[in-house]
């Protein structure tokens, strides 16, 4: 009998597994043959997230500023002296995790899906292609379509954007700048990323549901646009992130992490920094609930409010501000294009912390050139 089964050998699954793993028997389940592939990530990361993984990463470039480009074609630049953020080999990344949860302990077995679980006075049962495991305790690690969150009822997060990555053999004129476009031509509902990793560029978007063509027509658009359509694709990656979050992150027995909780930030569809922030909270909360051998869906529910003081008000704010902008038409876009290139708000956006982007809207509101002339646009979006 295992004290936590974690399902999912991703980042969420295996940073849980490392922490479980300081004072209990933790095994990971993993479908595919080993962590890191499918690779669905832009691989950007601050260095202060790469920090809190634990272990490091290959480091593939660097960002220091963004050209944001508007529907009529404006082009906005975002500028810093020092790096922003890191471009990471992903797969590295979760190979590295899992070696360093092994290290610590954790039994990870490869190959081997989760089919379902059911829970009893005396542990968790759960049924995995190659037969039952037991477990005082069951681990929803595994990603957006997360198997175990369904086993919470009406538990789906608020919405999904569904993204689409391709690697192209090219060089960009500025290794440490990227491209991102906005509206609806290239990514309705989010926006597309161009981003250089020295002789490749990593060019992706994400589009939310409903829109009439697959993420697949948007990429061909917009690599056109950008002038590498006849350029070698190495690798095509698709995926999809859950936003707004989901209802409940626990029940009996049952804890849920990374995109499986819903765990991902608004704005950026960044889901690493929140699974750091939330793991040492999900290890507290087994700890005590082994130790005091307390296993409801009550007592459980502690690791909710713990991961929601830390994380929670970053995220609602930035799920406000998402249904702000998915509320703007191209026309309200270009129209703030005009408001905000302006050098002292160019300023604000230089020092953004990739982290909690959101935190540039309040100056920025508060900012009388530009918050005054925002606030009808604003309105409209919300009513
Ligand atoms: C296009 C795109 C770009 C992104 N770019 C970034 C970025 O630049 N920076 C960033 O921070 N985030 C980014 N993200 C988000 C980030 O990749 C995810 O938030 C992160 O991977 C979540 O980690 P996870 O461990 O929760 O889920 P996952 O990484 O999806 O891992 C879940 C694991 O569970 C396994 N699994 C699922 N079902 C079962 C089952 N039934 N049995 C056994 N195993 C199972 C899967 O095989 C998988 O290995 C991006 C996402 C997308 C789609």
């Amino acid at each position: 009998m295992y004290d936590a089964v974690v399902v999912g050998g991703g980042p969420a699954g295996t940073i849980t597994a490392r922490l479980l793993s300081e004072d209990h028997d933790v095994l990971v389940l993993e479908e595919h043959a080993s962590s890191g592939l499918p690779m669905q990530c832009a691989g950007i990361l601050t260095e202060e997230v790469i920090g809190m993984c634990g272990v490091r990463p290959d480091i593939l470039g660097r960002i220091t500023g963004a050209d944001v480009i508007f529907p009529s074609g404006g082009r906005f630049e975002v500028r810093s002296e020092g790096t922003k953020a890191l471009l990471i080999d992903r797969a590295d990344l979760d190979r590295k995790l899992a070696e360093a949860a092994i290290d610590k302990g954790t039994e990870i077995r490869y190959g081997t899906r989760y089919l379902g679980h059911k829970t009893t006075e005396g542990g968790v049962s759960i049924s995995t292609g190659i037969g039952d495991i037991r477990s005082e305790l069951i681990v929803g690690a595994d990603g957006h379509s997360s198997g175990v969150a369904a086993s919470i009822g009406r538990n789906l997060p608020r919405e999904y954007v569904y993204g689409i990555e391709a690697d192209v053999r090219h060089r960009s004129e500025h290794d440490d700048i990227m491209t991102l476009r906005i509206g609806s031509e290239f990514a309705p509902g989010f926006f597309s990323w161009e981003v250089p990793f020295g002789d490749m560029v990593r060019v992706g978007l994400c589009i939310r549901a409903g829109t009439g063509n697959s993420p697949h027509e948007y990429l061909k658009k917009l690599l056109k646009t950008s002038g590498i359509e006849s350029a070698d694709v190495i690798s095509k990656y698709s995926g999809k992130i859950p936003l707004g979050g989901r209802r409940r992150s626990y029940d009996e027995r049952t804890l849920l992490i990374g995109d499986a909780a819903g765990q991902v930030k608004p704005v950026s569809g960044g889901g690493i920094y929140p699974i750091c922030m939330a793991a040492p909270v999900l290890r507290d909360t087994v700890r005590e609930s082994i130790s005091e051998k307390k296993t409801s869906a009550h007592f459980l529910s502690v690791y909710e409010r713990g991961w929601k003081k830390i994380i929670g008000r970053e995220l609602s704010r930035g799920y406000r501000i998402r249904k702000l902008y998915t509320g703007l038409s191209d026309d309200d876009f270009d129209t703030v294009y005009g408001i905000i290139n302006r050098d002292d708000v160019k300023r604000i956006l230089d020092g953004i912390d990739l982290n909690s982007p959101s935190t540039v809207a309040g100056p920025m509101m508060r900012n009388p050139q530009v918050g005054l002339r925002l606030l009808p646009i604003i309105l409209r979006a919300i009513l």
